[in-house]
């Protein structure tokens, strides 16, 4: 049976490729680095992600792929096409399917490896005590810790996309998670909300490589 994307899910993918394109301007997907997905919400079984290797500035609606959580194949529609969801897809079909994001962001922005880098050896990034924790989905108060989750990089996608799930299962307060060297993950409810959690976490990892550089 053909793939037909609903009107639902079309104009989701058209708000987020205008955010990707939005991000590409602010450095966070340099050489066409970069991967971006949205839980479809009118067909339950699959998510809809970028495609490999396209340059950000570029993208457009027309560049997310339908993969299904179950196979982690593509929709059979796609698979002759010679066009390939990113290598990391994996990384955000786990993401849907232990939290309740309907969007995943993933940046290679520079402030992302320099804040983990600040957290060498450690299992979490802690960050704690600053008003903008506010920006985060059910966060009321500065005073309290979020422990972001931290990841060696690898190649190996499959095994990593199943590390990922105790560490992200294991926390209260779950936004993102980052990988060495490599970049950031951010998810959300929304297309909105994964923007406002990509931009918390911005303010915050400048706050950190600004004030405890060297502690
Ligand atoms: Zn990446």
């Amino acid at each position: 049976m053909p793939f037909n994307i609903s009107a639902i899910d079309q104009a989701e993918m058209q708000k987020l490729a205008s955010l990707v394109r939005l991000l590409n301007t602010l450095g966070h997907n340099p050489a066409t680095s970069g991967n971006y997905s949205l839980r479809s919400l009118t067909s339950p079984e699959i998510a809809l992600v970028s495609e490999s290797a396209i340059d950000k500035s570029k993208f457009t609606e027309n560049n997310f792929l339908p993969v299904y959580y179950q196979t982690r194949q593509m929709h059979p529609d796609y698979i002759s096409s010679n066009r390939k969801s990113s290598d990391e897809t994996d990384i955000h079909l786990s993401i849907y399917q232990i939290t309740n994001a309907n969007c995943v962001l993933h940046s290679h922005m520079l402030d992302a490896l320099l804040f983990a880098d600040l957290f060498k050896d450690e299992s979490f990034a802690t960050i704690e005590g600053l008003e903008l924790l506010k920006g985060f989905k059910g966060i009321k108060t500065h005073d309290l810790k979020i422990n972001i989750p931290c990841f060696e990089n690898t190649q190996d996608i499959a095994s990593l996309a199943e590390l990922i799930k105790p560490a992200i299962l294991g926390q209260k307060n779950n936004y993102g998670l980052l990988l060495r060297g490599h970049g950031i993950y951010v998810w959300g409810e929304s297309v909105e909300e994964a923007k406002r959690h990509l931009e918390v976490f911005e303010y915050i990892f400048k706050y950190y490589l600004n004030s405890k550089r060297g502690l």
